[in-house]
């Protein structure tokens, strides 16, 4: 039995346009989601702060506040999976919203039954149950002191044994690199192993994120060398320190 047929996923709708919402709240309904709808990033940080969702889908061109303002606020205390609606084609739009930490992004217009198809996507990387993953541990211990340790049931890594705070596309992309390390993966084969839908980002995605897992790779090794090297024309690669 799955996630959902067990619970009602809960998703917090944030989109000012009663157009979009609506259609949306419908084709979410009819796919047995439960959906909360508001209009403003205000009313939208009110109703985290005081319920448990699932979900949020976000979107960026809000009346009050910008969607990626909300994320930013929302990243502070949780890491609830956030999808945005864009009404640009811009690819900084996107790079932005995934470096403040969106799973993923929609360019409007788009299909509601795409919008849910994603959704169940995201939650199937996201929630572990669904898929659970293998029950080997993957460690890798340089020079004797553990850098990084993979906790499969957990989907976490860890870094010099404290948990990093990863999106789903971070955890996945240093899982992979994690499994090949030492080994020079290209933009291509990492948007292959680390992506659900390759063909819908493009390899500058891959660099905006590797850029926040840097960052946030730093902050727990307290500014040590980075792990995840650029070889320039070629690709990533995770070394030992
Ligand atoms: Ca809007």
């Amino acid at each position: 039995m799955s996630v959902q047929a067990a619970r009602m996923t809960k998703v917090l709708l944030v989109e000012d346009e009663p157009a979009i919402a609506d259609t949306l709240v419908y084709a979410m309904e009819t796919e047995r989601f439960e959906v909360t709808h508001v209009l403003t990033g205000r009313d939208a940080l009110a109703k985290i702060a005081a319920h448990r969702y699932d979900f949020i889908i976000l979107d960026v061109g809000l009346p009050d506040m910008t969607g990626f303002e909300v994320c930013r606020k929302l990243r502070e205390s949780s890491s609830v999976p956030v999808l945005f609606l864009t009404a640009r084609d811009g690819e900084i739009d996107r790079i932005l919203g995934l470096e403040i930490g969106g799973d993923d992004y929609v360019t409007k217009p788009f299909s509601p039954r795409e919008i849910a198809a994603r959704v169940r996507a995201i939650l199937r990387r996201t929630t572990p149950s669904e898929t659970p993953p293998k029950q080997e541990a993957r460690t890798f211990q340089p020079s004797g002191s553990k850098t990084l340790e993979h906790d499969p049931a957990a989907m976490r890594i860890h870094c010099h044994g404290a948990c990093l705070e990863l999106t789903a596309h971070e955890y996945k992309l240093l899982l992979v690199l994690l499994e090949n390390k030492g080994r020079v993966l290209t933009r291509d084969q990492l948007l292959e192993k680390a992506w659900y839908d390759p063909g819908a980002v493009t390899d500058r995605t891959v660099d905006a994120h590797i850029k926040t897992l840097r960052a946030k790779l730093r902050l727990a090794r307290k500014g040590a060398e980075d792990m995840i090297q650029t070889r320039r024309g070629l690709g990533y690669v995770l070394v030992t320190d």
